[in-house]
Parts: C-alpha cells; sequence; structure tokens
C-alpha cells in the first residue's frame, strides 16, 4: 500500500481520496481551502499543512486541481512538488489542464527523475463517488506501470494514451465530440418542434438511425425520452456548462497551437461561452438546448 500525498480536494479530489483510503492507502490531503482538507481527516485520513508536507512524505502525489495555473504553482512553484518531493516518486495529474502545461511540468518532473502522468478523467462526480472514473493517461510507459495500480483505486477504465499530455488530448478531443454532438442533437429537437414533429418519435427514429449518439440516447436534452439525462430534473447539473466551456477553450488553444481545423469546435467553445454569460455557467450542459430555442 502506498503513501498518498493528495493536493486539492474539491468536489472530485475528497471522493476520490476518500476511495484511495477504503482501498487501504495511507493518504494525507492539502487544499488550500481548510474545510476540505478537514473532510479528508475525519474519513480517516490525514491533513497537510502545505504542499511541501505533502509531497515531502508520498509515494505518489496526486493532484486534482481547477487549470493549468493551479498546476503550474503546485508542481513548480517554490516548495512546490518538484521541489519537495524524493526522486522516484510517482506523479499523477488528474486535472484538465491545457496540454502544454502537461508536457512542460511532465519534463520538468522527468528532470527531476520522478515519474509523472497526466491522467484527467471522465465520469464525473457520480463517477469520482463510485470509483468508475475513465482515466486517460499520458506519460512513458514506466510511469504509466506505477500509476496504474493507484489508478484502480479511482476508476474503472484505465487507458494510456501515449506519452505526456496525451491524456489531456484525449480528454479534449472526446469533449469537443461531445460538446460538438450536443448542440447537433439540441438544433435538431427544437427544429423538430418547429416543424410538429414529436420528441419521443425523433427520439425512436434518430436513436435507431444514422443521428445516433451518446447526446442522444445518453444524454437527450428534451425531457422524456430518457428518463436519467439532465432534461428531466430541469438541467441540474451533472456535467456543468462552465465545464464544458473550459473544455472547448482547452481545444481551441490547443488547436491553435497545433495548427488544426477546428470550426465546428470553435463555434461550440462560442456558443457554451454566451450561454455561460447568460448566467447557465452552473446549469447542466445539456440546458444549451433552452438557448438555442431562445428559452
Ligand atoms: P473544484 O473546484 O471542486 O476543486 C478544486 C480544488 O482545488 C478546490 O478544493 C480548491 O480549493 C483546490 N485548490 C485550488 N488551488 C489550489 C492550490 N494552489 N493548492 C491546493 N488546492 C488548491 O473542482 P473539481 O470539480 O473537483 O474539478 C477538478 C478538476 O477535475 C478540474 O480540472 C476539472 O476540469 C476536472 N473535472 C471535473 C469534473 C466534474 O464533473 N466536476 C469532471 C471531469 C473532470
Amino acid at each position: 500500500m502506498a503513501h498518498i500525498g493528495f493536493v486539492g480536494l474539491g468536489n472530485m479530489g475528497l471522493p476520490m481520496a476518500q476511495n484511495l483510503i477504503k482501498a487501504g492507502h495511507q493518504v494525507e490531503g492539502y487544499d488550500v481551502f481548510d474545510a476540505a482538507a478537514e473532510k479528508l481527516r475525519s474519513s480517516g485520513g490525514g491533513r497537510a499543512e502545505t504542499v511541501k508536507v505533502a509531497a515531502s512524505r508520498a509515494d505518489v502525489v496526486i493532484t486534482m486541481l481547477p487549470s493549468g495555473a493551479e498546476v503550474r504553482e503546485v508542481y513548480l512553484g517554490p516548495l512546490g512538488v518538484l521541489e519537495s518531493a524524493q526522486p522516484g516518486t510517482v506523479l499523477i495529474d488528474s486535472s484538465t489542464i491545457d496540454v502544454a502545461t502537461a508536457r512542460e511540468v511532465a519534463q520538468a518532473a522527468a528532470e527531476r527523475r520522478m515519474l509523472m502522468v497526466d491522467a484527467p478523467v471522465s465520469g464525473g462526480v457520480g463517477g469520482a463517488q463510485g470509483a468508475t472514473l475513465t482515466f486517460m493517461v499520458g506519460g512513458p510507459q514506466p510511469a504509466f506501470e506505477k500509476a496504474k495500480p493507484i489508478l484502480e483505486g479511482m476508476g474503472k477504465t484505465i487507458v494510456h494514451a501515449g506519452g505526456p499530455g496525451n491524456g489531456q488530448a484525449a480528454k479534449i478531443c472526446n469533449n469537443m465530440i461531445l460538446g460538438i454532438s450536443m448542440i447537433a442533437v439540441s438544433e435538431a429537437f427544437v427544429l423538430a418542434e418547429t416543424l410538429g414533429l414529436d420528441a419521443q418519435k425523433l427520439f425512436d427514429v434518430s436513436s435507431k438511425s444514422s443521428g445516433q449518439c451518446w447526446s442522444l440516447t445518453t444524454y437527450c436534452p428534451v425531457p422524456g425520452p430518457v428518463p436519467t439525462s439532465p432534461a428531466n430534473r430541469d438541467y441540474q447539473a451533472g456535467f456543468t456548462a462552465a465545464m464544458m466551456h473550459k473544455d472547448l477553450k482547452l481545444a481551441q488553444d490547443a488547436a491553435r497551437q497545433g495548427g488544426a481545423t477546428t470550426p465546428l469546435g470553435a463555434e461550440a467553445a462560442a456558443l457554451y461561452g454566451l450561454y455561460c454569460g447568460h448566467g447557465h455557467a452552473s446549469r447542466d450542459f445539456s440546458g444549451i438546448i433552452k438557448f438555442i430555442r431562445g428559452f
């Protein structure tokens, strides 16, 4: 069993850390928000006073932070993970961040002979609580092999997507498909309404036809056809519009840097930006249908 330093105990990080405790690991947590670390302590973990304390005693450091800026600060900053952890420590960043930062931090970790992977997740808070997350992992094979048994305590599906940054690349490519497909499905349901075509009838046809996709059959943006989708609870998240907007912006940054042409991804990022800007950032991302309909 490993001694794990866990930094970032928010909506995702706390239940992930709690699952590692259940799996028998010794987990010491740090968060800038004291109450978060206290929650970990009351569920059988330890509370580290600083990143340095969490990293210096750990065999494995896991981070689950909001964005690339915090990841940069926690790993590269003074008294950060790279300055504090021992050579040979396994570093797992599960935050969703830009590919460029993931690669830069991985390079700095390799120079200090630490074994780093980027391992963003899909599955949301429910997946974090139930230890059923999917991990998309980027990093050298030896680092992946060391990280895998730890990730298995928090998730069900673990995919090695290639070298450093490729976990983040897989995550933003997947979520660009999701953002675009949710808009496509939403536009189709709005068009059906204007044509007098019943939503259930469109669902019955498209779920068995070439329009079939996850946004339609698992996360249908109108109430009724898929009783578990957020549309049936007034678009309570789920996966927030703010998170979708963040991931679409990361995809656009990566496309610009790499010279890829992603016009529908750009349009989806703009639409989600407008939806969030109208005060709906904390609604489920499938609520975009209301925006398309004109509310
Ligand atoms: P969150 O805001 O709930 O948690 C982030 C935590 O990090 C907070 O507790 C915050 O206090 C802490 N933090 C911020 N800066 C810190 C620092 N410098 N040092 C230590 N702690 C710091 O966010 P979340 O929903 O848990 O998401 C975390 C990451 O997971 C994000 O990158 C997000 O995009 C990704 N993600 C979230 C979901 C989801 O459904 N919530 C799904 C997939 C991926």
